[in-house]
């Protein structure tokens, strides 16, 4: 088993000069060494094979005792020193001061076929960033981000990896709702890959407590190893790159709304530099389409991360981001700029996106307003979105005049109820959709097949999660083994899979885990 070890973050900013592990500020530094904790009885639950292989590892290499070891945090590899990172954040809005992994040990960077990959333990134990906190996981949360990480790669959305979930065999204290009930939960760890975990937040900590030297080797560093093709000099250079974080920003949250994705908590310590998703917690995908929805009871009151405000959310993440830069540019008009554009961008893209998903021809105004006009009506009644996208793929031109809702109803929850005006209304919609299509020189069966590249069929569904979290509790891992297949091909038909085409089920409507969830983890 072939190991490529690098060191580049730890070599390009300093460390915190104090060794201890303990709770504490650390300033002047961008991380601090920390060992992992042992666990008891490590087993692994699962490991993601196509990864495994980009790393140059063999399905043999992930079941040994030594890969078992490793990415558990029993054992350190010789040539490597772990270490926590540190950064600041905005959460909720307001400046939360220094964060940092509390829950988070990055044990080595490894190259493979020219890709970094940096290696982070999620849950092996406290570090000086942990606050009050225990820096562990429980399996619930480690198979929801474990799920979650490898179904938005496979979606072809920018995300960091999850390379493997491990039990540790040690309970873990939580109080799922907050409500003064906590209880055992069963420890887990998973092992994170990246190119880099940094996130807007790194900037932050360095720019809040002035620390310009610190803000430049953090900024030249990222540049260096992530946006080499960046070559201009001085305060430009700096420009250049928050304008492509800006961009990357923007395609991340294209994409997500595309596929129905809520991030939960959008915070700026949960912002990738390199515009990855990152940190999966109280996240959801949207099922009876509603832009006001958030999976995130933290989030209930304010709804600051629904998934119809996550654009202006990175934006005004941007805007701390472009705060924290400042210093190296010092030209608000510029900064101004970079903004601005995020935003007319979006109002452009946007819509043409929503077009491209029916497979419409994203530059006719009438196809963007028709586009646009659908997710009022989506939103009208409760309406799967994933099961609609799919579905309306399948009119056809020759359905002109035809009652087409039909092949539409079983994306309704309550179609039972419909009123015969929302009937109307959908029918209207559908018989100008069917002009749109029939006016387009593409065929049917081109359209479906550009329609089902853009709107998958399986989402990891909350519910989904919760089945493959309860049966796990249980040690009965099929239901996980079968949700890690399924979201490998999300867009793709898998007959033997057109169970998990379903909406939500009933009882998930209201359950703690499928529509409720908390930062608890
Ligand atoms: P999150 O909301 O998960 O993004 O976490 C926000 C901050 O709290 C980060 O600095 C985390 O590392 C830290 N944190 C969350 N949970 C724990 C935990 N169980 N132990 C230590 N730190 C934690
Ligand atoms: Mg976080």
């Amino acid at each position: 088993m072939q190991f490529n070890l690098h060191n580049s973050f730890t070599s390009a900013l300093p460390a915190d000069s104090i060794q201890e592990n303990k709770s504490r500020q650390v300033e002047g530094a961008g991380y601090s060494y920390v060992i992992p904790r042992k666990p008891s009885s490590p087993k692994m639950l699962h490991f993601a094979d196509e990864l495994a292989a980009d790393c140059g590892w063999t399905s043999e290499d992930m079941q040994s005792e030594w890969i078992l070891h490793l990415l558990s945090g029993s054992e350190i590899h010789p040539e490597s020193q772990p270490y926590a990172m540190c950064y600041g954040g905005h959460q909720f809005g307001h400046w939360a001061g220094q964060l940092g992994d509390g829950r988070a040990i990055n044990l080595f960077e490894h190259i493979h076929n020219g890709h970094r990959f940096s290696f982070q333990l999620k849950g092996a134990g406290p570090t000086p960033y942990s606050r009050n906190a225990d820096g562990l996981a429980v399996l619930r949360s480690s198979i929801r981000e474990y799920l979650c990480s490898e179904a938005i790669h496979y979606l072809s959305i920018p995300t960091t990896r999850a390379l493997s979930i491990i039990t540790t065999g040690d309970e873990v204290l939580r109080d799922v709702l907050y409500d003064g009930h906590p209880a055992m939960e069963k420890g887990a760890i998973i092992c994170r890959l990246a190119p880099s975990f940094i996130r807007f937040g790194n900037f932050e900590i360095f720019a809040s407590r002035k620390d310009i030297k610190n803000l430049k080797l953090l900024t030249d560093y990222t540049i260096q190893y992530f946006y080499p093709h960046i070559t201009s000099n001085e305060a430009t250079k700096y420009l250049d790159f928050f304008k492509e974080v800006s961009q990357r920003t923007l395609d991340l949250i294209l994409d997500w709304q595309r596929v129905g994705f809520v991030h939960g908590v959008m915070n700026t310590d949960n912002m990738s530099i390199l515009g990855l998703s990152i940190d999966y917690g109280p996240y959801g995908w949207v099922e009876d389409y509603d832009p006001n929805w958030t999976p995130n009871t933290t989030d209930a009151q304010g709804k600051r991360y629904r998934y119809g405000n996550q654009a202006n959310v990175a934006l005004w993440n941007l805007v701390q981001l472009a705060n924290a830069l400042y210093p190296l540019i010092e030209n608000v008009p510029a900064l101004e700029e970079v903004l601005k554009n995020f935003h007319t961008t979006w109002e452009m893209r946007y819509p043409a996106m929503l077009a491209n998903k029916l497979g419409l021809n994203a530059i006719e105004t009438d196809h963007k307003n028709l586009a646009l006009e659908l997710t009022n009506l989506l939103a009208e009644e409760e309406t799967d979105m994933t099961i609609f996208y799919r579905l309306i793929a399948h009119a056809e031109k020759t359905m002109i005049n035809t009652d087409v809702f039909q092949i539409i109803s079983p994306a309704f929850y309550n179609l039972e109820v419909m009123t015969d005006e929302i009937k109307l209304k959908w029918q209207n919609w559908i018989d100008r959709y069917l002009i749109c299509i029939k006016g387009d020189t593409k065929s049917d069966l081109e359209r479906k097949t550009e329609m089902n590249k853009l709107n998958p069929k399986y989402v990891l569904r909350n519910y989904m999660a919760h089945l493959a979290i309860d049966a796990a509790e249980k040690e009965d891992y099929r239901v996980l083994n079968e949700l890690y297949n399924l979201l490998k091909k999300p867009y793709d038909e898998q007959p033997e899979y057109e169970k998990w085409f379903v909406k939500r089920p009933e009882w998930a409507r209201t359950k703690i885990g499928c529509s409720m969830l908390s930062c608890s983890s």
